[in-house]
């Protein structure tokens, strides 16, 4: 029996496991296959406190697994594949084993959201991309398009800017959703173009991305634009499939929880990208998890003296 099982390994996970490892609650960390997270494709947080020359996002997350290592985290690759909240003890089963807890804390975060058009799969790693840390080096001196007009959109094609000769942002709008800031630096950077009130609907080439297909959503004209990669930042999907029916969920299947990180299931909390469609920020994720991992200490606490079944 844990005390406490955290679910994905990537800021939330491993924030939430520093603070129940301090608070002597031996977590274990289910890490999944590709722990990390959003952060690790990031290139350089510039907003994370504490550090004011920025760090690389991958570097950040060493750093948080060794942190949470210190103080006694037990950090296991291993991938859930269900879960029984019905009764105590709660059940998390992976490939290879179940386990018994407490309490359980969810932090899977979230994946990007795919534009599900004619050829986005086929040329994923031949010119489509969901991330310019990643992929941007493959790019220097081509012509790149960028696809959404949120922070992530305009953040990530600046950032390709470093790279490529054009970066063309296709948006379905006439204006960005992007914060004021950064749509001023988009402006004003001359290897930046706007394609607006624009969809991709199908994405060509032979080996690799060589054109798009456009759609103008008030004209209903469509173009072709050449390319040599296209870049994906239309939001994120929760990673919350193996929960539904297990917890609560909004319409977008993000995970519900009060302002002390529960869930509707006594004992189980969740925290960073799974039950935020707003701020999505690696300091707000680890915030959510340190309340998560406080919480949880609590209602361990809470149970002093309790018995379980088969215990
Ligand atoms: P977002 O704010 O949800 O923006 C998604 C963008 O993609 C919107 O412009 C949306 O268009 C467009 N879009 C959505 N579905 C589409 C589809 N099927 N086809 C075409 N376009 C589509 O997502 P995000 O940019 O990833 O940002 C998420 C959160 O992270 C935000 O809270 C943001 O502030 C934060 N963030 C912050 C920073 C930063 O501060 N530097 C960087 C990255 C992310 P509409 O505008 O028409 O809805």
């Amino acid at each position: 029996m844990e005390n406490v099982i955290i679910i994905g390994g990537g800021t939330a996970g491993l924030a939430a496991a520093v603070y129940a490892a301090r608070a002597q609650l031996e977590p274990v960390i289910l890490k999944g296959d590709t722990p990390g997270g959003q952060i690790t494709l990031t290139d350089a947080l510039e907003n994370y406190p504490g550090f004011p020359d920025g760090i690389s996002g991958f570097e950040l997350f060493q750093t948080m697994e060794r942190h949470a290592e210190r103080f006694g985290a037990k950090l296991v690759a291993e991938t859930v594949v269900s879960v029984d909240f019905s009764k105590e003890p709660l059940l998390v089963n992976t490939h290879d084993n179940m386990y018994k807890s407490k309490t359980v804390i969810i932090a899977t975060g979230s994946d990007p959201r795919k534009l599900k058009v004619p050829g986005e799969k086929e040329f994923i790693g031949k010119g489509v991309s969901y991330c310019a840390t990643c992929d941007g080096f493959f790019f220097k001196d081509k012509n790149v398009v960028v696809v959404g007009g949120g922070d992530s959109a305009i953040d990530e094609g600046l950032f390709l800017t470093r790279f490529a000769s054009t970066v063309t942002v296709v948006h379905r709008r006439d204006r960005l959703r992007a914060n004021p800031f950064l749509q001023k630096r988009a402006f004003s950077n001359e290897k930046m173009k706007f394609v607006w009130d624009s969809v991709v609907t199908r994405i060509d080439g032979e080996n690799g991305v060589e054109n798009i297909k456009l759609r103008n959503v008030k004209t209903d004209k469509e173009s072709t634009l050449e390319t040599d990669g296209v870049f994906i930042f239309i939001g994120h999907i929760p990673n919350t499939g193996i929960f539904k029916g297990h917890v609560d969920m909004d319409e977008n299947n993000i995970i519900l929880t009060d302002r002390r990180q529960r869930t509707n299931i006594e004992g189980v909390f969740a925290a960073g990208d799974v039950q935020d469609p707003i701020y999505r920020q690696a300091i707000t994720s680890a915030g959510t998890a340190a309340i998560a991992a406080m919480e949880a200490e609590k209602y361990v606490a809470s149970l002093e003296g309790k018995s379980y079944p088969g215990k």
